[in-house]
């Protein structure tokens, strides 16, 4: 197989939505999950686990057109360090391990998942550790996040994840471009998936999504952000490269409209 587009957390919610669309397209798609119905069984809160996924993948499709790092857990997980595995690691492992493959197709780019959660914020620390590649004291304050208050620790480290997601896509803007391969930011608000079902329902966080200002609207399906993806990773962006853009009804807009 040639010109593959790989989604991970392909099983559900926006990445189900994006293999939909994308197969009605005529597009190949290789999806990875740790759940069934991916092309890929892999799970990607661990090291081997992406390793595997990856490899797999480039057996399938060495030269793949794009990579789509949505797989996420919720804010709500029950284990912070597992967000962080998948949230921060899964989406900047496998980004980092995609870049030559990309490379080595003229019309390699690859998309990033955040969140509306990035403009609200995380912990400057957290989030500096992600940056630097600090796995170390990263896991130390997560810990200790979790010691004081394990709900709190749940969004602070999602929102700190998100941030950094979406400043990984800025800070490499220049390297991947030297490497010819595109690299956007889709910024999810309210996306009616499992997901957003799981937040809604649960006394302590439904509030504040509520509280989040509303826009447009006040949420999306899955297959409006996945529209915004697909733009992405179609030639009628080939100029757009390095940034972030929130599907999100207008919300962020709404929180901070004097950043730009
Ligand atoms: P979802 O929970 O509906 O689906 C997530 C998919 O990722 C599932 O198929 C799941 O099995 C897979 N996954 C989770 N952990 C995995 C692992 N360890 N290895 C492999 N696959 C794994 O979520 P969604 O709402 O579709 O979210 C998609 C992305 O959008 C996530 O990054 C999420 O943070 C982001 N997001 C969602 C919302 C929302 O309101 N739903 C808002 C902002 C951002």
């Amino acid at each position: 197989m040639q010109d593959a587009v790989v989604i991970t957390g392909s099983a559900a919610g926006l990445g189900r939505a994006l293999v939909d669309i994308l197969s009605s397209q005529g597009v190949d798609v290789i999806g990875i999950d740790k759940n069934k119905g991916a092309d890929v069984n892999a799970d990607l809160s661990t090291p081997e686990g992406r390793e595997l996924a990856v490899a797999k993948v480039l057996d399938i499709c060495s030269t793949p057109r794009g990579v789509v790092a949505n797989a996420g857990l919720s804010p709500i997980h029950h284990d912070p360090l597992e967000i962080f595995e998948v949230n921060w690691l899964g989406v900047k492992n496998l980004l980092d391990s995609f870049l030559l493959p990309l490379a080595s197709n003229n019309n390699g780019c690859a998309v990033a998942i955040s969140s509306i959660g990035a403009a609200v914020g995380g912990n400057k620390d957290l989030i500096d550790c992600l940056l630097e590649g600090n796995i170390k004291d990263a896991r130390s304050i997560i810990n200790a996040l979790l010691n004081s208050n394990p709900t709190e620790a749940g969004i602070v480290t999602y929102s700190s994840c998100k941030v950094a997601v979406a400043l990984y896509v800025r800070t490499n803007a220049k390297h991947w471009a030297e490497a010819g391969v595109r690299l956007n930011c889709v910024a999810p608000g309210r996306m009616e998936t499992a997901m957003l079902d799981g937040l809604l329902s649960h006394d302590e966080i439904a509030p504040g999504i509520e509280a989040l200002p509303v826009g447009v609207a006040k949420s999306a399906s899955a297959s409006q952000v996945a529209r915004a993806v697909d733009f992405f990773l179609k030639p009628a962006s080939s100029f757009v490269h390095g940034q972030i853009l929130y599907v999100d009804g207008g919300s962020e807009a709404l929180l901070r409209p004097h950043v730009i």
